[in-house]
């Protein structure tokens, strides 16, 4: 199956039980940040941008917990900024775990090792823990292919050190590594602006699959993406065992586009898409959606190649972050909200109180300019997982492609030039500096 058959029928039995109470709006998925601290400063990223002046705040457990229950989605996407900075993950994936929700933890893998390696040492303090012969076994071979420092499997197997956190994350069929992939090397680390972090994101997804992890990796499509490289991408990711991919087209941000005209001196237009530039760039997607893992509905990738109209339905993913439910997308704030600051106290008010019908693209019309472009899953892909817009034949469409069998390994990934060589140095502002000094030589 494309996905574990327990979080296909818990999803599934979600869905059906909301259309059988009629109920007319409700989450699939919860968007949670717990915070929006971030190593990385990715070119595109409009959530370091948006809310840099809270950049260092954070919600608290109790909150991140509090709406999860609040919402009842089944499917938790903890992202952020960089949610393996927040100081209570490991309690926030326990709880999450416990209230039997499917995880995804979307990373950009630079501290992943670094968590696996907390796990392993604090399994290896445990007299009872079964799994000791099990590990020693991996870590051997996870010292051998150089994924584990020699001094790190001293420090793992060190049974007198101080361990700070007793709790870890620990591999869990209910949970994902949801690595955030835009590229092949050079891509990657040109979106990212940071040499070396497509190469980390290869050693932590190898570590993570050596130790039964469940991992995803997550894809923006921007103007600049070569679709044939990324073919190659997923034919090498496919190739490393990787359970499932999303890919979404880039949205253009306000705060992102400001600060690409402001810091890289680029054009936003030369960067994300329009409508017709993403139906374009997607035009592969079905042949890729039976070719390789991709997580999420046929109808959608059918919208995202142009194939059919979908409207949005921004309400079934929410965004809950420090200020509260962000209105009334993922993308979008605004000026509405408690007090004015585009976040609502809680989901039934967010529900209740935002206008749905003054969003998203009807009939080719965008009821809003802010969404003329967007075709984002966040807007779209509930709108097909839910039925809504429905044509004869997409139900049984939906059912033979999740409950179908997984996409094998395409066993290309060893031609693949994953590493392709050319560093991009701190990425797009690489390429701003090297214009300016060509400019001026
Ligand atoms: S890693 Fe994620 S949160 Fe951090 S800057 Fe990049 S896109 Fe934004
Ligand atoms: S169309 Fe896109 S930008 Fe507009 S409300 Fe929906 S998700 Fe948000």
């Amino acid at each position: 199956m494309r996905f574990p058959l327990a979080l296909t029928t818990k999803i599934a039995a979600y869905i059906i039980g909301h259309k059988l109470r009629r109920t007319d709006k409700f989450a699939t998925v919860l968007q949670l940040e717990p915070l929006h601290t971030c190593n990385l400063t990715c070119t595109g990223c409009g959530r370091i941008r948006e809310y840099s002046t809270s950049i260092k705040d954070m919600m608290s457990l109790e909150d991140c917990l509090g709406a999860a229950d609040e919402c009842h989605a089944p499917m938790i996407s903890i992202c952020g900024g960089e949610p393996l900075i927040y100081p209570h993950i490991e309690s926030l994936i326990k709880g999450l775990l416990e209230r039997k929700r499917i995880v995804y933890v979307c990373t950009n893998a630079m501290f992943m090792r670094k968590k696996m390696r907390e796990w392993m040492k604090a399994e290896f303090r445990k007299p009872e823990s079964g799994l000791r012969k099990e590990l020693e076994t991996k870590l051997v071979e996870l010292v051998a292919t150089g994924l584990v420092s020699e001094k790190e499997a001293v420090a793992i197997r060190d049974q007198q050190s101080e361990i700070k956190n007793p709790l870890t994350i620990a591999p869990s069929d209910w949970m994902y590594w949801n690595v955030h992939l835009d590229g092949l090397e050079r891509t990657h680390d040109l979106i990212v602006e940071r040499e070396g972090v497509f190469k980390e994101c290869v050693l932590a997804i190898k570590m993570a699959k050596l130790l039964g992890y469940q991992v995803a990796t997550n894809t923006t499509v921007y103007k600049e993406t070569d679709m044939e490289q990324l073919e190659q991408l997923f034919d090498f990711l496919s190739d490393l065992g990787v359970d499932g991919h999303t890919i979404t087209p880039g949205y253009e941000y306000d705060a992102a586009k400001k600060d690409m005209i402001s810091r890289l001196n680029l054009q936003p237009e030369n960067f994300f898409l329009t409508r017709n530039l993403t139906v374009q760039k997607f035009a592969k997607m079905e042949e890729w959606m039976e070719r390789y893992t991709f997580f999420g509905t046929p109808v959608y990738f059918e919208f995202l190649a142009g194939k059919r109209d979908l409207t949005c339905s921004a309400w079934a993913i929410p965004t809950r972050n420090m200020r509260g439910w962000k209105a009334p997308c993922y993308f979008m704030t605004d000026a509405a909200g408690t007090n004015g600051t585009g976040h609502y106290e809680s989901y039934a008010e967010l529900l209740e109180s935002v206008d749905w019908e003054k969003y998203g693209v009807v009939d080719g019309v965008a009821r809003d300019p802010r969404c003329e472009n967007c075709m984002t899953h966040c807007g779209y892909e509930p709108t097909a997982s839910l039925g809504r817009n429905a044509q004869p034949g997409d139900t049984w469409k939906t059912i033979k492609f999740n409950f179908g069998s997984r996409p094998m390994p395409t066993g290309r990934g060893s031609e693949v030039l994953a590493y392709n060589g050319v560093t991009s140095g701190n990425g797009h502002l690489t390429g701003k500096q090297a214009e300016v000094e060509a400019v001026a030589s």
